[in-house]
């Protein structure tokens, strides 16, 4: 049996200790004689399971007792729609538009109220994360939206936005639990976890109890997408996601195993430096994104020749590094180095490239 080094932007790298636990417990869970995925969610073992998980998401983000924690299901896609049907009391909302992710966000809200784009970086393909110092944000905008890591186009907000008052609203999908952030900056932070967490299937929500509305603003929203309904009933107002949970759990023991996020913010850096040294020295290969807004997660670059991108993709892969292919939208290479990818798995793709350099000069 052998793994490849996955760059995959997601779903993404797991840990392969967790993979291990996971298929050790695969025919019976600790004794029960049943695989997390046949066990009723109803279940004592099973409530274990999700209460041991949020416990722990709690621990590793100094999540304050004001703040719910739910397990949704949906992707981080749904959570377009829940943001504003759960938040836009006075039916408007400030977006910053850095990405496809906050478009796409950013187009959803339009559906239930007034979303202004307040800031932008479309005018350079999104390569640099717009000054957020003194927006133009509408007075009654009941909050302001961003995407902190750009999964595309592999820029990160390194400050969050001076939102003068108003709720700030994060999908951090692809930096969730990247490094430690201060929880109480935000009203509502929310992620899909197949970047960084777990198996696609899980959206995790962090939301400020106050900001839970009796029922959405919109007429007749899914019950699904009512946060307070979810809320009351723990996040099992229907069959959650078990096993993904069940994985989460894992990654979030693993996580405080490996030091908790100030270590993996170290860790992150030290990782995410060897790529972006060598890009910064390399004459073939360079980066897409202004420096200072870098991300430690989705590190784009192109060579500047699509015939010579292509070969190094083709090669790459042929030497065992996959996934490195860019969005489909920009092109060029991406190497999305999460949690789970080891540094060695960096290591070595800047062997291969400083290789495919020199052959190829
Ligand atoms: C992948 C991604 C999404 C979409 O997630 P789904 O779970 O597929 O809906 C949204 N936002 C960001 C930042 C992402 O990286």
């Amino acid at each position: 049996m052998s793994r490849v080094y996955n760059f995959s932007a997601g779903p993404a790298v797991l840990p392969e200790e967790v993979l291990k636990e996971a298929a050790e417990e695969m025919f019976d869970y600790r004794g029960c004689g049943m695989s997390v995925m046949e066990m009723s969610h109803r279940s004592k073992m099973f409530q274990q399971i999700i209460d041991e998980a949020e416990q722990d998401l709690r621990d590793l983000m100094n999540i304050p007792d004001n703040y719910k924690v739910l397990f949704l299901q949906g992707g981080a896609s749904q959570q377009f729609a829940a943001v504003p049907m759960n938040l836009m009391k006075n039916g408007k909302a400030a977006y910053v538009v850095t990405g496809q992710w906050a478009k796409k966000a950013y187009q959803e809200a339009q559906k239930y109220g007034e979303a202004v784009a307040v800031a932008s970086s479309a005018d350079k393909t999104f390569s640099y994360i717009p000054d957020c110092s003194d927006l133009d944000i509408p007075e009654d905008a009941d909050y302001v939206y961003i995407c902190q890591n750009n999964t595309i186009y592999g820029t990160v907000f390194h400050e969050l936005p001076n939102t003068k008052g108003h709720e700030l609203v994060a999908d951090v999908s692809s930096c969730f639990l990247s490094e430690p952030i201060d929880v109480t900056k935000y009203g509502v932070i929310y992620g899909g976890v197949q970047k960084n967490i777990g198996p696609a299937g899980v959206v995790i929500a962090i939301i400020r109890e106050d900001l839970i509305p009796e029922t959405p603003y919109v007429e007749n929203a899914p019950t699904m997408l009512s946060w307070k309904i979810q809320a009351d009933n723990g996040s099992m107002y229907n069959t959650p996601p078990c096993y993904g949970i069940y994985i989460c759990g894992k990654v979030f023991k693993w996580l405080k195993k490996m030091g908790g996020l100030e270590a993996m913010k170290a860790y992150n850096e030290k990782k995410a430096a060897i790529l972006y040294d060598f890009l910064d020295q390399s004459k073939m290969f360079q980066g897409t994104v202004r420096k200072e807004d870098r991300s430690l997660m989705n590190v784009p670059f192109i060579t500047g020749n699509d015939e010579l991108d292509k070969k190094f993709v083709a090669e790459a892969k042929a030497a065992g590094f996959e996934n490195l292919k860019g969005h489909r939208s920009v092109g060029g290479m991406r190497a999305s180095i999460y949690n789970a990818m080891p540094i060695e798995g960096v290591e070595k793709l800047v062997a291969f490239m400083k290789k495919f350099e020199e052959e190829n000069a």
